[in-house]
């Protein structure tokens, strides 16, 4: 049992109010906020160690640098890779999947190759595969839902053939909380000696991750969504693929030698993390992982899982409600409609009561195609959330749409 109370105490935001109203944070998909441990680590870092990394033989550098480095080997504990110098770090999920798609597509991709994908991928994991079709012709083949909102594990098996090269799927979604079954997904993708990348975004702030059990070849996450901050990410790559692929960005620290003749380029991790890198970010990234564990991620789940089946049950009680997502296995995220009530007017009115949910598509356009809407309400629960919490955003709901109908 974890003490919500106590944990609540830690988030200095949470003391905040909206209108007159205590805030109830429920766009934690979006992203997480942050203990005072981990702004208290940002204001440190600037108060006393600023330096730049890497370069300089100073104690402020050298501090700063060994801060930044041992977030790489906290976070190659944290999902268990094999190497430190398969953890590269990049500004966020997004630029860590951009990544892949420019040096692993430079490198393996070649005209007439494929890529699965499915169709309830970020836009992250979508469009950077688009701007590699604008150099090379590949073709992007995708896999389908069910009405539960789970993928149809059987279509994904029909799509491979002789010119797939990669898998790319989010580990969960942030639109329908559906957990996927990644370990299959690599399991079968390995039978055809296809790689996979994995879009830890949601993944990563719920459940517990091990990518040598997982086989993953690329996992890839943000700290902001772990109660990290911001402008901070994982690329995790195995480092057979990693060695194999170009660097995606040319400058400083990437570097073995210049010339004008010619540039020889570093090892890795620092190959594919071109100049200065979010040091001050990378020493609060530590600190929120060790207060992950500190809080204990089963007990985290438990509690998470308790606030989705409570408000999901409560919200199943509102009349012309409509729930998208009810996979068997989810993260906290719920996505809703109450009749044809416009998503933006339904999140406006509740922030106006205090509660903060998203409203739109979530940057997954072509998953609202596909369930035929233009977007959701989306309330999202994180560690510090309360069952009383979700008695007000019920009730709210319940005002609004009787308001709004
Ligand atoms: N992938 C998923 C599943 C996400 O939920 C998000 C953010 O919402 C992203 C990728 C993009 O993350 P970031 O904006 O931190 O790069």
């Amino acid at each position: 049992m974890i003490d919500v109370a106590a944990i609540r105490s830690q988030f200095p935001i949470l003391q905040r109010e909206i209108y007159g109203k205590p805030l109830i944070y429920l766009d934690n998909a979006a992203t997480s906020q942050h203990p005072q441990c981990v702004i208290d680590r940002i204001a440190h870092s600037y108060c006393r160690v600023n330096a730049n990394v890497h370069r300089g033989v100073h104690t402020l550098s050298q501090e700063a640098t060994e801060a930044h480095e041992n977030t790489r080997k906290k976070v190659q504990r944290y999902i268990n890779a094999r190497y430190s110098h398969e953890i590269i770090f990049t500004r966020g999920t997004t630029e860590a999947i951009n990544l892949v798609a420019h040096s692993f597509g430079q490198a393996h991709l070649n005209d007439g190759d494929e890529v699965i994908l499915t169709v309830m991928e970020h836009h992250s994991d979508i469009v950077p595969w688009q701007l590699l079709q604008q150099r090379k012709d590949i073709k992007l083949r995708v896999v389908p839902i069910d009405e539960r909102g789970e993928l149809n594990m059987e279509i994904f098996r029909s799509l491979f053939n002789e010119k797939t090269r990669l898998v790319c799927v989010m580990q969960a979604s942030n639109v329908l909380g559906t957990i996927n079954p990644i370990d299959e997904i690599i399991a079968y993708a390995h039978t055809h000696n296809v790689p996979v990348l994995v879009d830890g975004a949601q993944g990563i702030p719920h459940l517990s991750v091990d990518v040598q059990a997982l086989d993953a070849d690329f996992y890839v996450f943000s700290a902001h969504k772990v109660y990290g901050p911001t402008g901070i990410g994982v690329l995790y790559g195995k480092e057979k693929w990693l060695d194999s692929m170009p660097p995606y960005q040319g400058g400083g620290e990437m570097i073995a030698q210049v010339s004008f003749e010619r540039t020889t380029f570093n090892e890795l991790p620092y190959k594919f993390e071109a100049g200065t890198p979010d040091y001050v970010g990378s020493a609060a990234f530590a600190t929120a992982l060790d207060w992950v564990e500190s809080v204990g991620l089963e007990a985290m789940q438990l509690h998470e899982e308790a606030l989705l089946h409570y408000a999901t049950t409560q919200l199943m009680t509102i009349d012309g409600i409509k729930i998208y997502g009810t996979a068997q296995r989810k993260t906290p995220v719920i996505s809703f409609l109450v009749d044809n009530i416009h998503h933006y007017d339904m999140g406006m009115l509740l922030d106006k009561l205090g509660i903060a949910v998203r409203t739109g598509h979530h940057c997954a356009q072509p998953l609202m195609h596909a369930l035929g809407i233009e977007g959701t309400v989306r309330a999202s629960f994180a560690v510090y959330n309360t069952f009383e919490e979700i008695d007000a955003f019920i009730a709210a709901v319940k005002r609004v749409s009787n308001m709004l109908r």
